[in-house]
């Protein structure tokens, strides 16, 4: 009995094979975690991030066209941005076969933390699509390499889970994937050696785990989501001074007033960088050369 339930599996899983022209079908939800899975899986793979450039992963809705490759898809990666919580019965649903492997699995998740300075600066409502709720857990687990090279492995194993006979090119292509965050990591710790502040202000607190694996602070200046009021923008102005922020990092997604306006009050500079690039390294690279050239 078990044998012919088998065999009816891969009768049903030979077509879908053959029409992805054998490759194994993988969604993601931002783009660096499709570079990822790329560099792990190679020729065999072929990925789709569900959020394209330009779009907010936390407002998104996937397209009709997704959902009906989604159907044919065998892994979902999960990273834990809020679309993720929305949709992921509908895909489930869509797709009972999919596989869905969570990358946020043992790792040490952050906490955003959505400090209220002033509790009855509420000049904008909570909105149905706040970004990240009071103390939510951090989804941006990408933006650190050594949490890259953990998740590398997850991915990995899902791949060979999926797919034994690629075992051998999937472990090797982790390696060297390994070794390169290794680098990078590496030259991120140089580059941000001995700064004179060793805190940044950034719109959307996107980069907590970067900050965390190198020592810095971030400090978010939307609150729950939205524009600050205006108490919380003059706090905002005197801690940026106080602690000597010099740098405020906008993404392409998000480029508020705010930010501008906190520059200019300090005297500082708005520099804008995408969280979701899918250039993945260099991008890195231009932040931490940004957190380290911005220096008084
Ligand atoms: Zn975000």
């Amino acid at each position: 009995m078990f044998a012919l339930l088998l065999g009816f599996l891969t009768l049903f899983a030979a077509p879908l094979a053959a029409a992805d022209e054998g490759r194994l079908l993988v969604f993601v939800s931002v783009l660096p975690q499709q570079t990822f899975v790329e560099r792990v899986g190679g020729e065999r793979v072929r990925v789709r991030a569900m959020v394209q450039a330009d779009q907010s992963p936390h407002t998104y809705e996937p397209t009709p066209r997704q959902v009906a490759e989604l159907a044919r898809a065998q892994l979902y990666l999960r990273t834990g941005v809020a679309f993720e919580d929305a949709w992921m019965p509908r895909i489930r649903a869509a797709n009972p076969r999919l596989r869905v492997i969570d990358l946020r699995q043992g790792l040490p998740l952050l906490t955003i933390v959505d400090h209220h300075h002033d509790e009855h600066d509420h000049d904008h409502p909570h909105g149905l699509d706040h970004a990240h709720g009071r103390d939510a857990p951090d989804p941006h687990i990408w933006t650190s390499p050594p949490l890259v090279k953990a998740m590398s492995a997850t991915i990995r194993d899902a791949l060979i889970a999926l797919d034994p006979a690629g075992s051998e090119v999937y472990r090797a292509n982790q390696a060297a994937f390994a070794a390169e965050l290794d680098a990078l990591d590496g030259e991120l710790r140089t580059l941000l050696e001995d700064l004179p502040s060793r805190r940044f202000m950034v719109y959307h607190p996107a980069w907590g785990y970067f900050a965390e694996t190198y020592g810095l602070t971030q400090v978010a200046i939307e609150r729950e989501g939205k524009e600050p009021g205006a108490r919380t923008l003059t706090a905002l102005i005197e801690q940026a001074r106080r602690e000597g922020v010099r740098l405020i990092l906008v993404q392409p997604q998000m480029n508020p007033k705010s930010a501008q306006e906190i520059a200019r009050a300090i005297g500082g500079e708005v520099a804008v960088i995408d969280p979701l690039a899918a250039d993945y390294a260099d991008n890195l690279r231009r932040l931490a050369r940004l957190i380290a050239g911005a220096r008084e």
